[in-house]
């Protein structure tokens, strides 16, 4: 095999095992670039694209710091998704000004003080036009977070699906290592976007890929402004019709992917949140694939050069996935070398050191 073989050429088939949110921004992105793509799913089974809240936030709450790599991500992200909106016809793409409530008076201080430094003024504001006071308790008072918003992943999903099919290039099956190596044996690339769960042990079986349980609620809250999303520790989503988002929990070493009591929690914190009442519509859970430090993993087997994983997005997919298939791409057709953070073999390269 020469350097040229490792690279991807117009002439090759690329299988793509797996069509949640991964999956469906790199098959889309491939087939909008004239590549040839046969995409596989199981029908969602396991998918956390379905599941998920759909939320990007340039910011981390935790620490008040911005997001490794946020210019990158939402550089690409305001590119790609809207493209994919004028593919498909939809409107899925919805950037929305975040409301942080803050929980007490240290850090409304904090916000204040950090909102004055140079890398996290472009994000964040204390003055903002929502009238969130009508319907949500802000003793301490809110903050304003720019560049935000959620994408409806189940609309996006669904369309990229029919699109997909349309061209014939999309089956709804179970793929087994065995197919996927009857692939890889006649010279196609296969890219597992499989989430928390890789069909084989190709990249070891102590890979730090794990599942982490993640719950929510679509609650009808009469009167809530639907011009923001807010985050209270707990956040919500405006859907439309009186219909908000609301979640989420993060639960390590989950048993299973049911909606369970522990959720309950969510829903005591959004009573004392708001001033309005609210009914559940419905409630969801499933499983975020993470790994164990938090950073994505990508890029392809060491001897089967056309095996790729593609995978690892946490909590961040929405902003993360559009960044790594744009590094993927550079490095698969171009040569470039991807971003130590994202690249599978760091795992490789700590286990040796
Ligand atoms: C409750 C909850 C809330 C979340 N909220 C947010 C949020 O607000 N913002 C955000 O950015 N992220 C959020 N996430 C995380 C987000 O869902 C993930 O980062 C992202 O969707 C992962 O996408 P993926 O394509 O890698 O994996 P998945 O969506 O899990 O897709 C993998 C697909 O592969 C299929 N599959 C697996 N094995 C096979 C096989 N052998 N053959 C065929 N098909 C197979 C699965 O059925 C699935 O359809 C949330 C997750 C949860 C659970």
């Amino acid at each position: 095999m020469s350097a040229a073989d490792h690279r991807l050429q117009q002439s090759d088939v690329v299988h793509i095992v797996g069509q949640g949110l991964a999956g469906s921004v790199l098959a889309l992105r491939l087939i909008a670039d004239g590549y040839r793509v046969h995409v596989h799913d199981d029908g969602h089974s396991t998918s956390s694209s379905m599941v998920a809240a759909g939320m990007w936030n340039p910011l981390s709450f935790v620490n008040l710091k911005v997001v490794a790599r946020a210019p990158e991500m939402l550089d690409c992200m305001s590119r790609i998704y809207p493209e994919f909106e004028r593919m498909l016809g939809i409107s899925c793409y919805h950037p929305m000004p975040l409301v942080r409530i803050f929980p007490d008076a240290g850090s409304a201080n904090s916000w204040e003080e950090r909102a004055e430094s140079p890398a996290l003024r472009p994000y964040m504001d204390m003055e903002g036009s929502t009238a969130i006071s009508d319907t949500f308790n802000v003793p301490h008072g809110v903050g304003h977070v720019r560049h935000a918003g959620w994408l409806d992943l189940p609309l996006l999903l669904d369309n990229a699906k029919s699109f997909i099919a349309k061209l014939g290039q999309y089956t709804e099956h179970s793929i087994t290592r065995e197919e996927i190596g009857q692939l890889l044996d006649q010279g196609d690339w296969v890219i597992q976007c499989t989430g928390w769960r890789l069909t084989g042990d190709d990249f070891g079986d102590d890979l730090p890929l794990r599942a982490n349980k993640g719950q929510l609620y679509t609650l009808h809250i009469e009167g809530l402004d639907e011009s923001f999303m807010s985050n209270f520790g707990r956040f919500t989503i405006p859907l439309g019709e009186g219909k908000f988002r609301v979640g989420s929990t993060y639960e390590h070493y989950p048993k299973d992917a049911l909606p369970s009591s522990f959720a309950v929690e969510i829903l005591a914190d959004t009573s004392e949140a708001l001033s309005k009442p609210f009914q559940v519509i419905d409630h969801k859970a499933g499983f975020r694939p993470t790994t164990s430090d938090r950073s994505p993993m990508l890029g392809f087997h060491p001897v089967h050069k056309r095996l790729g994983i593609f995978t690892g997005f946490g909590s961040r997919g929405v902003m993360a996935v559009p960044y790594c298939t744009q590094q993927l791409l550079n490095h698969w057709i171009e040569g470039a070398q991807l971003p130590f953070e994202i690249d599978w073999k760091r795992f490789e390269v700590r286990k040796k050191g």
